[in-house]
């Protein structure tokens, strides 16, 4: 069971400002996030772009707003989390919450910040009949660590840039022994730089293309043994494999953030814009995931919100100190 002060769900950019803010109260923080890895939507879906509304910077790309944020955060040492999502909340008799996640990891705190953004990425599925008997049996949506596939036979199947860039970290390190990349049309939609490398791979025989073709069953005993390739002329091949990595992209869905019996209006969770409170005593909501009358969806709000959210949470589980705002010009940042 991992203790902590605040338990954040959602390691996006509000998620990770929270860890600073309750650091500077002296607050620690344990980050979960169904992603493999922090940032949100910053790193997931726009991790190249430049932001031009945040304060003091002119323009900041996506990918090293999360960056920064990770350093400024690294004194209060927070905990993660990763690739886990959390899908239960109970009380215990001593006032505290312990959150469980899918893969059964739990916490336990007296304060819970819903740090959940659109909510739950959740991984857009080949529709194959039988496929959820091989989750985590030979079939990942996600790559959390590619050592796992050491050896291995691996299909990719998709398009798209992560298609492509997983299959040329695999070739390009030597990971698997045989990686075939799974695409229904002759073209793929990702960067040219990544096109044009998986065309190299592939020339060198380091990544068999099958394109045209698409993946329309999965066989097995225990695990995953083969697939089966629908494919445009030469028709149905059945392919030996160890892992299928499907990777037609990521949909949110609120999940099962609307099943904690919080109160829930157009897709997300109201609160009390004293201090972003929901109405679970305990359990704040701050970010995309919140609304309120004039509610917008931006970095900054969410900063502002997670802040006044840490000092309501402090008075929560210090009710016996009194909470002097310092200047951090004035204190410095004195880590854990
Ligand atoms: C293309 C694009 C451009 C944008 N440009 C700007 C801009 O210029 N300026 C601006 O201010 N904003 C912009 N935004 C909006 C901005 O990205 C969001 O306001 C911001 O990401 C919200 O941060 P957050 O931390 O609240 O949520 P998110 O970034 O959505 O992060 C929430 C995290 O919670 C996780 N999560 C949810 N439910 C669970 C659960 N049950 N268990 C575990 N994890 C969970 C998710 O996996 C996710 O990682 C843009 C958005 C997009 C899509």
């Amino acid at each position: 069971m991992i203790q902590t002060d605040i338990i954040i769900i959602g390691a996006g950019p509000v998620g990770l400002f929270t860890v600073f803010e309750a650091g500077l109260l002296k607050l620690r923080c344990h980050l979960i996030d169904s992603l493999p890895q922090p940032g949100g939507q910053c790193s997931e879906i726009y991790p190249k772009k430049p932001i031009y509304d945040i304060p003091g910077f002119p323009s900041i790309l996506a990918g090293d707003l999360i960056d920064n944020l990770m350093e400024q955060i690294n004194p209060f040492q927070p905990g993660f989390t990763l690739g886990e999502s959390a899908v239960t909340i109970d009380k215990t008799e001593d006032e505290q919450f312990i959150v469980t996640t899918n893969k059964g990891t739990t916490h336990k705190a007296p304060v819970i910040m819903i740090a959940g953004g659109l909510g739950v990425f959740e991984p857009r599925k080949p529709p194959i009949e039988n496929l959820a008997q091989f989750e985590d049996k030979g079939i990942e949506y996600i790559i959390k660590d590619p050592q796992m596939y050491q050896d291995k036979h691996v299909v990719i199947a998709g398009g798209g840039d992560s298609a492509l860039d997983w299959a040329i970290y695999l070739a390009d390190n030597n990971i698997a022994t045989e990686i075939s990349l799974v695409h229904r049309r002759s073209s793929f939609r990702g960067h040219l730089d990544s096109v044009q490398r998986v065309m190299d791979l592939a020339d060198i025989g380091k990544i068999k293309l099958i394109t045209e073709a698409e993946v329309i069953g999965v066989r097995g005993f225990e695990k995953l043994e083969h697939v089966v390739i629908k494919h445009k002329t030469e028709g149905e091949i059945i392919k030996e494999t160890d892992h299928l990595i499907p990777l037609f992209g990521l949909k949110p869905a609120l999940g099962p953030i609307a099943s904690w019996g919080l109160d829930i209006a157009k897709n997300a969770i109201q609160v009390d814009i004293l201090d972003y409170s929901t109405n679970i005593p305990g359990i704040y909501a701050i970010g995309d995931v919140n609304t309120y009358e004039n509610k917008l969806k931006l970095i900054l709000c969410g900063f502002h919100e997670g802040t006044l959210a840490v000092q309501s949470a402090f008075a929560r589980i210090h009710p016996e100190k009194k909470n002097v705002l310092k200047y951090t010009t004035v204190n410095g940042v004195n880590g854990f």
